[in-house]
Protein backbone atom coordinates (compact mmCIF):
# COMPACT_ATOMS: atom_id res chain seq x y z
CA UNK A 1 0.00 0.00 0.00
CA UNK A 2 1.55 3.17 -1.53
CA UNK A 3 0.41 5.51 2.08
CA UNK A 4 1.61 8.82 0.06
CA UNK A 5 -1.12 8.50 -2.29
CA UNK A 6 -3.24 8.23 0.64
CA UNK A 7 -2.67 11.39 1.95
CA UNK A 8 -4.84 14.55 1.09
CA UNK A 9 -2.48 16.35 -1.76
CA UNK A 10 -3.05 20.00 0.31
CA UNK A 11 -1.24 18.23 2.92
CA UNK A 12 1.71 15.70 1.24
CA UNK A 13 2.46 19.25 -0.76
CA UNK A 14 2.93 21.05 2.37
CA UNK A 15 6.68 21.76 3.18
CA UNK A 16 7.94 21.02 6.65
CA UNK A 17 9.14 23.63 8.79
CA UNK A 18 12.39 24.78 8.35
CA UNK A 19 12.92 25.69 11.68
CA UNK A 20 11.67 21.96 13.20
CA UNK A 21 14.70 20.55 10.46
CA UNK A 22 17.17 23.10 11.99
CA UNK A 23 16.42 22.06 15.62
CA UNK A 24 16.70 18.24 14.60
CA UNK A 25 20.45 19.16 14.41
CA UNK A 26 20.63 21.58 17.63
CA UNK A 27 19.12 18.54 19.61
CA UNK A 28 21.82 15.97 18.44
CA UNK A 29 24.60 18.51 19.49
CA UNK A 30 25.87 19.55 22.91
CA UNK A 31 27.01 22.42 24.83
CA UNK A 32 24.70 24.56 22.10
CA UNK A 33 24.02 28.16 23.56
CA UNK A 34 20.51 28.60 21.43
CA UNK A 35 19.33 31.93 20.35
CA UNK A 36 16.85 29.95 17.90
CA UNK A 37 13.98 29.51 20.46
CA UNK A 38 10.72 31.50 20.00
CA UNK A 39 10.07 30.77 23.71
CA UNK A 40 10.25 32.22 26.99
CA UNK A 41 13.21 31.41 29.33
CA UNK A 42 11.24 32.27 32.40
CA UNK A 43 9.20 29.64 34.63
CA UNK A 44 5.82 30.71 34.55
CA UNK A 45 4.94 32.85 37.82
CA UNK A 46 4.35 30.92 40.16
CA UNK A 47 0.75 32.43 41.20
CA UNK A 48 0.04 31.20 37.59
CA UNK A 49 1.22 27.63 38.21
CA UNK A 50 -0.94 27.02 41.38
CA UNK A 51 -4.16 28.33 39.77
CA UNK A 52 -3.68 25.39 37.82
CA UNK A 53 -2.75 23.01 40.44
CA UNK A 54 -5.72 24.13 42.76
CA UNK A 55 -7.74 23.74 39.53
CA UNK A 56 -6.92 20.36 39.50
CA UNK A 57 -6.73 20.08 43.48
CA UNK A 58 -10.28 21.40 43.77
CA UNK A 59 -11.45 18.57 41.18
CA UNK A 60 -11.75 20.72 37.61
CA UNK A 61 -11.33 18.05 35.42
CA UNK A 62 -14.29 18.07 33.40
CA UNK A 63 -14.85 20.35 30.28
CA UNK A 64 -15.77 23.67 30.07
CA UNK A 65 -18.60 25.59 28.01
CA UNK A 66 -17.55 25.29 24.42
CA UNK A 67 -16.36 29.27 24.27
CA UNK A 68 -14.65 29.18 27.59
CA UNK A 69 -15.05 29.78 31.58
CA UNK A 70 -17.16 32.48 31.44
CA UNK A 71 -14.96 34.23 34.06
CA UNK A 72 -12.06 33.83 31.81
CA UNK A 73 -14.49 35.02 28.85
CA UNK A 74 -15.11 38.26 31.10
CA UNK A 75 -11.54 39.24 32.51
CA UNK A 76 -10.50 38.64 28.47
CA UNK A 77 -13.17 41.32 27.66
CA UNK A 78 -12.22 43.52 30.72
CA UNK A 79 -8.27 42.96 29.74
CA UNK A 80 -8.73 43.65 26.16
CA UNK A 81 -11.24 46.76 26.66
CA UNK A 82 -8.36 48.40 28.94
CA UNK A 83 -5.06 47.55 26.82
CA UNK A 84 -6.64 47.57 23.48
CA UNK A 85 -9.50 49.84 23.53
CA UNK A 86 -12.06 47.51 21.94
CA UNK A 87 -14.83 46.13 23.95
CA UNK A 88 -16.14 42.93 23.43
CA UNK A 89 -19.56 41.15 24.56
CA UNK A 90 -18.11 38.30 26.72
CA UNK A 91 -20.69 36.23 26.29
CA UNK A 92 -20.87 36.20 22.18
CA UNK A 93 -17.52 37.63 21.05
CA UNK A 94 -14.74 35.82 22.99
CA UNK A 95 -13.53 32.34 22.75
CA UNK A 96 -10.85 30.78 24.52
CA UNK A 97 -8.48 28.80 22.11
CA UNK A 98 -5.61 26.19 22.83
CA UNK A 99 -3.02 29.30 22.10
CA UNK A 100 -2.94 32.23 19.38
CA UNK A 101 -2.35 28.71 16.98
CA UNK A 102 -5.86 27.58 17.35
CA UNK A 103 -7.17 30.72 17.01
CA UNK A 104 -5.38 31.10 14.03
CA UNK A 105 -6.69 28.21 12.46
CA UNK A 106 -10.41 28.92 13.49
CA UNK A 107 -10.50 31.99 11.79
CA UNK A 108 -8.95 30.78 8.42
CA UNK A 109 -10.94 28.22 8.60
CA UNK A 110 -14.15 29.86 9.48
CA UNK A 111 -13.30 32.76 6.94
CA UNK A 112 -11.81 31.21 3.58
CA UNK A 113 -13.19 29.73 0.80
CA UNK A 114 -11.35 27.35 -1.81
CA UNK A 115 -9.62 29.74 -4.02
CA UNK A 116 -9.71 32.94 -1.54
CA UNK A 117 -6.72 34.99 -1.32
CA UNK A 118 -5.20 35.64 2.22
CA UNK A 119 -2.28 38.70 2.19
CA UNK A 120 0.09 38.52 5.33
CA UNK A 121 3.55 40.59 5.31
CA UNK A 122 6.82 38.86 5.08
CA UNK A 123 9.21 37.50 6.58
CA UNK A 124 6.74 36.38 9.20
CA UNK A 125 5.95 33.25 11.87
CA UNK A 126 6.55 30.18 10.36
CA UNK A 127 2.70 28.74 10.55
CA UNK A 128 1.12 31.28 8.27
CA UNK A 129 1.39 30.22 4.85
CA UNK A 130 1.00 26.35 5.70
CA UNK A 131 -2.02 27.42 7.81
CA UNK A 132 -3.88 29.07 4.76
CA UNK A 133 -2.89 26.31 2.65
CA UNK A 134 -4.52 23.85 5.23
CA UNK A 135 -8.06 26.41 5.07
CA UNK A 136 -8.11 25.73 0.92
CA UNK A 137 -6.83 29.66 0.60
CA UNK A 138 -4.30 31.13 -1.62
CA UNK A 139 -1.27 32.66 0.75
CA UNK A 140 -0.48 36.16 -1.21
CA UNK A 141 3.08 37.30 0.60
CA UNK A 142 3.71 41.21 0.97
CA UNK A 143 7.37 41.45 1.23
CA UNK A 144 8.82 44.05 4.04
CA UNK A 145 12.18 45.66 3.92
CA UNK A 146 14.94 46.19 6.46
CA UNK A 147 15.40 49.37 4.67
CA UNK A 148 11.61 50.48 5.88
CA UNK A 149 12.27 48.10 9.76
CA UNK A 150 10.49 45.62 8.37
CA UNK A 151 6.65 47.22 8.54
CA UNK A 152 4.10 46.92 6.33
CA UNK A 153 3.43 49.72 4.09
CA UNK A 154 -0.19 50.32 3.01
CA UNK A 155 1.47 51.27 -0.68
CA UNK A 156 3.11 47.48 -0.36
CA UNK A 157 0.03 46.27 0.25
CA UNK A 158 -1.76 48.05 -1.96
CA UNK A 159 0.19 46.31 -4.73
CA UNK A 160 -1.09 42.74 -3.82
CA UNK A 161 -4.57 43.00 -3.34
CA UNK A 162 -6.85 41.50 -6.08
CA UNK A 163 -10.74 40.63 -6.81
CA UNK A 164 -10.00 37.55 -5.00
CA UNK A 165 -8.36 39.08 -1.60
CA UNK A 166 -10.27 38.05 1.65
CA UNK A 167 -8.24 38.34 4.59
CA UNK A 168 -5.39 40.06 5.33
CA UNK A 169 -3.06 38.75 8.66
CA UNK A 170 -1.12 41.19 10.65
CA UNK A 171 1.51 40.42 13.64
CA UNK A 172 2.91 43.36 15.15
CA UNK A 173 5.13 43.28 17.06
CA UNK A 174 6.38 40.73 14.41
CA UNK A 175 8.36 37.16 14.66
CA UNK A 176 10.68 36.79 13.38
CA UNK A 177 11.64 40.61 13.05
CA UNK A 178 10.65 42.62 16.28
CA UNK A 179 9.28 45.17 13.83
CA UNK A 180 6.20 47.45 15.16
CA UNK A 181 3.79 49.46 13.10
CA UNK A 182 2.78 52.92 13.01
CA UNK A 183 -0.73 54.43 13.91
CA UNK A 184 -0.40 56.33 11.08
CA UNK A 185 0.57 53.23 8.60
CA UNK A 186 -1.96 51.65 10.45
CA UNK A 187 -4.90 53.85 9.55
CA UNK A 188 -4.19 53.71 5.84
CA UNK A 189 -4.13 49.96 6.11
CA UNK A 190 -7.16 50.39 7.54
CA UNK A 191 -8.28 52.22 4.85
CA UNK A 192 -7.43 49.54 2.23
CA UNK A 193 -9.18 46.49 4.53
CA UNK A 194 -12.56 49.17 4.35
CA UNK A 195 -12.07 50.01 0.85
CA UNK A 196 -11.61 46.13 -0.72
CA UNK A 197 -13.83 44.73 2.01
CA UNK A 198 -10.99 42.72 3.58
CA UNK A 199 -11.32 41.16 7.12
CA UNK A 200 -8.28 41.19 9.26
CA UNK A 201 -6.79 38.82 11.33
CA UNK A 202 -4.62 40.49 13.78
CA UNK A 203 -2.11 38.63 15.97
CA UNK A 204 -0.97 40.22 18.56
CA UNK A 205 0.59 37.97 21.34
CA UNK A 206 3.93 40.18 21.43
CA UNK A 207 2.04 43.11 21.98
CA UNK A 208 3.00 43.61 25.87
CA UNK A 209 6.24 43.39 24.81
CA UNK A 210 7.14 47.08 23.22
CA UNK A 211 10.62 48.84 24.52
CA UNK A 212 11.34 52.34 25.24
CA UNK A 213 8.10 53.30 26.00
CA UNK A 214 6.86 52.42 22.35
CA UNK A 215 2.87 52.45 22.63
CA UNK A 216 1.19 49.67 21.08
CA UNK A 217 -1.59 50.12 18.83
CA UNK A 218 -4.55 47.35 17.93
CA UNK A 219 -5.92 47.89 14.04
CA UNK A 220 -9.43 46.76 15.61
CA UNK A 221 -8.98 49.64 17.87
CA UNK A 222 -9.38 52.03 14.55
CA UNK A 223 -12.14 53.47 13.02
CA UNK A 224 -14.31 51.09 11.32
CA UNK A 225 -11.87 48.01 12.15
CA UNK A 226 -13.59 46.43 14.91
CA UNK A 227 -16.60 44.74 12.27
CA UNK A 228 -14.20 43.42 10.51
CA UNK A 229 -11.19 42.32 12.36
CA UNK A 230 -10.83 38.93 14.54
CA UNK A 231 -8.28 40.25 17.55
CA UNK A 232 -5.69 36.93 18.13
CA UNK A 233 -3.92 36.76 21.75
CA UNK A 234 -2.53 34.68 24.32
CA UNK A 235 -0.43 34.08 27.28
CA UNK A 236 2.14 32.14 25.85
CA UNK A 237 4.93 35.33 25.64
CA UNK A 238 3.82 37.94 27.68
CA UNK A 239 2.93 35.56 30.93
CA UNK A 240 5.66 33.22 29.84
CA UNK A 241 2.87 29.75 29.53
CA UNK A 242 3.43 28.13 26.41
CA UNK A 243 2.85 25.13 27.45
CA UNK A 244 -0.18 25.35 29.24
CA UNK A 245 -1.52 26.22 25.41
CA UNK A 246 -4.11 28.84 26.10
CA UNK A 247 -5.01 31.95 23.90
CA UNK A 248 -8.02 33.41 22.96
CA UNK A 249 -9.84 35.25 19.83
CA UNK A 250 -12.60 38.19 20.03
CA UNK A 251 -14.42 39.49 17.15
CA UNK A 252 -17.85 39.98 16.32
CA UNK A 253 -20.51 37.72 17.03
CA UNK A 254 -21.70 36.41 13.71
CA UNK A 255 -17.76 35.58 13.49
CA UNK A 256 -17.34 34.03 16.75
CA UNK A 257 -20.01 31.97 15.98
CA UNK A 258 -18.55 30.33 12.68
CA UNK A 259 -15.49 30.05 14.66
CA UNK A 260 -17.18 28.31 17.56
CA UNK A 261 -18.53 25.64 15.01
CA UNK A 262 -15.40 24.93 14.06
CA UNK A 263 -13.78 24.94 17.69
CA UNK A 264 -16.49 23.25 19.15
CA UNK A 265 -16.50 19.89 16.22
CA UNK A 266 -12.46 19.88 16.80
CA UNK A 267 -11.71 21.06 19.64
CA UNK A 268 -14.37 20.97 22.00
CA UNK A 269 -12.95 23.41 24.32
CA UNK A 270 -9.29 24.57 25.84
CA UNK A 271 -7.69 22.86 28.48
CA UNK A 272 -9.71 23.44 31.95
CA UNK A 273 -6.68 24.29 34.14
CA UNK A 274 -4.99 26.04 31.71
CA UNK A 275 -8.56 28.23 31.87
CA UNK A 276 -7.99 28.44 35.46
CA UNK A 277 -4.30 29.35 35.26
CA UNK A 278 -5.18 32.36 32.80
CA UNK A 279 -7.72 33.51 35.13
CA UNK A 280 -4.63 33.84 37.85
CA UNK A 281 -2.71 35.51 34.88
CA UNK A 282 -4.88 38.70 33.99
CA UNK A 283 -5.90 39.28 37.59
CA UNK A 284 -2.47 38.90 39.35
CA UNK A 285 0.41 38.76 36.27
CA UNK A 286 1.01 42.41 35.38
CA UNK A 287 3.64 43.05 38.00
CA UNK A 288 5.63 40.12 36.15
CA UNK A 289 4.97 40.53 32.61
CA UNK A 290 6.65 43.79 33.48
CA UNK A 291 9.79 42.44 35.41
CA UNK A 292 9.76 39.85 32.06
CA UNK A 293 9.47 43.10 30.26
CA UNK A 294 12.33 44.80 31.46
CA UNK A 295 14.65 42.18 31.26
CA UNK A 296 13.87 41.54 27.53
CA UNK A 297 14.52 45.04 26.82
CA UNK A 298 18.01 44.91 28.95
CA UNK A 299 19.09 41.83 26.56
CA UNK A 300 17.67 43.77 23.32
CA UNK A 301 19.62 46.51 23.42
CA UNK A 302 22.79 44.47 24.32
CA UNK A 303 22.05 42.10 21.69
CA UNK A 304 21.38 44.98 19.04
CA UNK A 305 24.65 47.12 19.58
CA UNK A 306 26.58 43.82 19.79
CA UNK A 307 25.47 43.33 15.67
CA UNK A 308 25.90 46.34 14.93
CA UNK A 309 29.67 46.30 16.57
CA UNK A 310 30.27 43.42 14.28
CA UNK A 311 29.13 45.02 11.19
CA UNK A 312 26.15 43.11 11.20
CA UNK A 313 23.88 45.48 10.75
CA UNK A 314 20.85 45.16 12.92
CA UNK A 315 17.58 47.42 13.34
CA UNK A 316 16.49 47.80 17.29
CA UNK A 317 12.64 46.72 17.27
CA UNK A 318 10.59 48.11 19.52
CA UNK A 319 9.32 44.68 20.02
CA UNK A 320 8.55 40.97 20.84
CA UNK A 321 11.76 38.67 21.51
CA UNK A 322 13.43 38.66 18.40
CA UNK A 323 16.39 40.71 16.54
CA UNK A 324 17.02 39.95 12.82
CA UNK A 325 20.78 41.04 11.54
CA UNK A 326 21.62 41.20 7.84
CA UNK A 327 24.52 38.45 7.49
CA UNK A 328 25.37 39.42 3.73
CA UNK A 329 28.61 41.35 4.46
CA UNK A 330 29.79 37.99 5.77
CA UNK A 331 29.18 36.44 2.09
CA UNK A 332 27.38 33.60 3.12
CA UNK A 333 23.76 32.35 2.40
CA UNK A 334 21.61 32.69 5.53
CA UNK A 335 21.61 28.78 5.63
CA UNK A 336 25.26 28.99 5.25
CA UNK A 337 25.63 31.35 8.28
CA UNK A 338 22.98 29.46 10.44
CA UNK A 339 24.35 25.95 10.21
CA UNK A 340 28.82 27.58 10.03
CA UNK A 341 28.16 29.14 13.47
CA UNK A 342 26.21 26.31 14.46
CA UNK A 343 28.66 23.38 13.42
CA UNK A 344 31.99 25.46 14.53
CA UNK A 345 30.98 27.42 17.48
CA UNK A 346 27.82 25.66 18.75
CA UNK A 347 25.35 29.08 18.67
CA UNK A 348 22.10 28.58 17.04
CA UNK A 349 20.24 31.30 15.12
CA UNK A 350 17.50 30.25 12.57
CA UNK A 351 18.28 31.04 9.29
CA UNK A 352 16.00 34.61 8.02
CA UNK A 353 14.34 31.98 4.84
CA UNK A 354 12.03 29.58 7.38
CA UNK A 355 10.47 32.79 7.86
CA UNK A 356 9.69 33.64 4.19
CA UNK A 357 11.68 33.91 0.83
CA UNK A 358 12.09 37.41 1.84
CA UNK A 359 14.37 36.66 4.77
CA UNK A 360 17.28 35.64 2.70
CA UNK A 361 19.96 37.47 3.86
CA UNK A 362 18.82 37.79 7.34
CA UNK A 363 18.92 35.50 10.19
CA UNK A 364 16.45 35.65 13.50
CA UNK A 365 18.12 35.53 16.81
CA UNK A 366 16.01 35.29 19.93
CA UNK A 367 16.66 37.35 23.05
CA UNK A 368 14.69 35.13 25.46
CA UNK A 369 17.42 33.64 26.86
CA UNK A 370 19.62 35.11 30.16
CA UNK A 371 22.17 37.66 29.73
CA UNK A 372 25.20 35.95 30.32
CA UNK A 373 24.63 33.24 27.94
CA UNK A 374 23.49 35.75 25.37
CA UNK A 375 27.16 37.18 26.18
CA UNK A 376 28.62 34.33 25.41
CA UNK A 377 26.66 33.84 22.26
CA UNK A 378 27.99 37.14 21.29
CA UNK A 379 32.16 36.36 21.63
CA UNK A 380 31.61 33.12 19.66
CA UNK A 381 29.54 35.00 17.05
CA UNK A 382 32.54 37.48 16.86
CA UNK A 383 34.76 34.82 15.55
CA UNK A 384 32.52 33.36 13.75
CA UNK A 385 32.60 36.48 11.62
CA UNK A 386 35.69 37.53 12.22
CA UNK A 387 37.23 34.27 10.33
CA UNK A 388 34.55 34.21 7.85
CA UNK A 389 35.67 37.71 7.04
CA UNK A 390 35.86 38.21 2.59
N1 LIG B 1 1.80 33.77 16.62
C1 LIG B 1 3.09 34.13 16.61
C2 LIG B 1 3.47 35.35 15.86
C3 LIG B 1 4.04 33.37 17.28
O1 LIG B 1 5.34 33.76 17.26
C4 LIG B 1 3.65 32.20 17.96
C5 LIG B 1 4.65 31.34 18.63
O2 LIG B 1 5.83 31.45 18.45
C6 LIG B 1 2.30 31.86 17.93
C7 LIG B 1 1.40 32.66 17.27
C8 LIG B 1 1.80 30.62 18.65
O3 LIG B 1 1.35 30.99 19.91
P1 LIG B 1 0.59 30.01 20.91
O4 LIG B 1 1.61 29.43 21.81
O5 LIG B 1 -0.35 30.94 21.63
O6 LIG B 1 -0.13 29.00 20.09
Amino acid sequence: MNLQNHIASHVRTLPRSGIRDFFEIVQSMKEVISLGIGEPDFDTPWNIREAAIYSLESGHTGYTSNLGLPVLRERIAEYVAQHFHVAYDPTSEVIVTVGVSEGIDLALRALVNPGDEVLYHEPCYVSYSPSILLAHGVPVAVPTRAEENFSLTAEALAKKITKASKVLMLNFPCNPTGATQSREELLKIAQLCVEHDLVVLTDEIYSELTYDGHPHVSIASLPGMRERTVFLHGFSKAFAMTGFRIGYACAPAPLTEAMMKVHQYAILCANTMAQHAAIEALENGARDVDRMRKEYELRRNFIVRSFNDLGLECFKPVGAFYVFPRITSTGLTSREFSLGLLEKKQVACVPGPAFGPSGEGFVRCSYATSLDQIKVAMTRIAEFVSENKR
